[in-house]
């Protein structure tokens, strides 16, 4: 093979609109002179999405993990144990902790790294309040299982759905499930606003709550209960007005990038299995490898390159050393030391992939 002077190739690379068109969203700001607390492009940007998306009682509001704490305060959950997952980024845990809750880990499903539904009704208690689940990489936890168990026991379901923008589980957006489910739209991820998140809602009644304790709690010179800053700007707004314009062509140019790593991959490495009903939006592309030595190995190959994918998720976060207790996890330890997600985003090129595909095939 021969080396080849290329640029460094990350994991992903943000999606960014033409200027021109971002200029002209910034345009409208500068003639109104209305920077931020619900302007009009932060509310153009919730109708859109929400018509998107499917559903009601949408808020954007300042990124996926105030998104999640706000989720957990609107829902009126103080204290108490919440069942979650250890298979994500850490702002599903870190959220549950800042708001004074215990994070109850339940092992996940090898086949597509979700929570194990079955695992769920053991992890139980008197204290627990409400499950937590993550549709990891866009897909699908057991939706249905989920529900059930929660009106069995009266518990809340909130939803990370952090990475599901644009997955649609039986015909539905799979951000519409749940008591609660919430968005992040920062820059690396499939559909961004720089910073940015959302929650959405089922219940009206707690969908206000939300939308007042994002501001402070207070209307004008009424104080109606404890609140915090989570409202959106204009100018994140005019990048997502910009980004969803191409938000269509986003997805499916990551279609055809993961369809090369499929060709080229073909059974070599570990895939998950999608649920049957699940249009998947390719937010990730996960691989599993055999070991974490040849994991290890395929990294240094691909860095002498100039190529770095991430340990996406790694560690499990049942491991984190700010836990005051120790759970055992051991589907999700062992996934977490062997997996990984390689590049992809839309200017990654097939030659690019092919390239990447080839040395992870001759580390094999
Ligand atoms: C990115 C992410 C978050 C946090 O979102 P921010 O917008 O970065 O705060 C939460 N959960 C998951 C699973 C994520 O990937």
């Amino acid at each position: 093979m021969t080396a080849i002077t290329r640029e460094k190739i990350f994991v992903t690379k943000p999606y960014l609109p033409p200027r021109e068109e971002y200029n002209r969203y910034v345009d409208r700001i500068y003639e109104t002179g209305h920077l931020t607390n619900e302007g009009p492009l932060v509310k153009e940007l919730e109708q859109k999405l929400a018509e998107y998306l499917g559903v009601k009682n949408f808020q954007y509001v300042t990124n996926g993990t105030i998104a999640l704490q706000l989720a957990l305060k609107a829902l009126g959950i103080e204290d108490g144990e919440i069942i979650t997952t250890p298979f994500s980024y850490v702002a599903t845990t870190s959220s549950i902790l800042w708001e004074r809750c215990k994070p109850v880990f339940v092992d996940i499903e090898p086949d597509n790294f979700t929570i194990d539904v079955t695992k769920i009704e053991a992890a139980i208690t008197p204290k627990t309040r409400a499950i937590m689940p993550v549709h990891v990489f866009g897909y699908a936890c057991d939706v249905e299982g989920i529900q059930k168990i929660a009106d069995k026991y009266n518990l809340k379901v909130i939803y990370d759905a952090a990475h599901a923008f644009g997955s649609v589980y039986k015909g539905k957006s799979l951000v519409s499930y749940g008591d609660i489910s919430t968005l992040s739209f920062h820059a690396t991820k499939l559909f961004h606003t720089v910073e940015g998140g959302a929650c959405i809602v089922k219940d009206e009644e707690v969908a206000g709550k939300l939308d007042l304790i994002k501001r402070f709690g207070h209307n004008c010179d009424n104080h109606y209960c404890l609140g915090i800053n989570g409202k959106q700007s204009e100018f994140h707004a005019a990048m997502g007005l910009a980004n969803f314009k191409h938000i269509d062509d986003i997805i499916e140019k990551r279609k055809i990038i993961c369809g090369y790593y499929d060709r080229l991959l073909d059974g070599r490495l570990g895939r998950p299995k999608i649920q049957e009903g699940l249009e998947y939006n390719r937010a990730y592309y996960p691989v599993v490898f055999e070991t974490e030595e040849q994991l290890l190995r395929a990294f240094a190959a691909l860095n002498k390159e100039g190529i770095y994918p991430r340990r996406y998720f790694y560690p499990s976060l049942n491991n984190l050393p700010y836990l005051k207790e120790r759970k055992v996890c051991t589907v999700s330890e062992d996934i977490c030391s062997r997996i990984a997600c390689l590049p992809l985003f839309v200017e990654l090129t097939a030659e690019e992939a092919g390239f990447i595909a080839e040395i992870i095939v001759e580390v094999l």
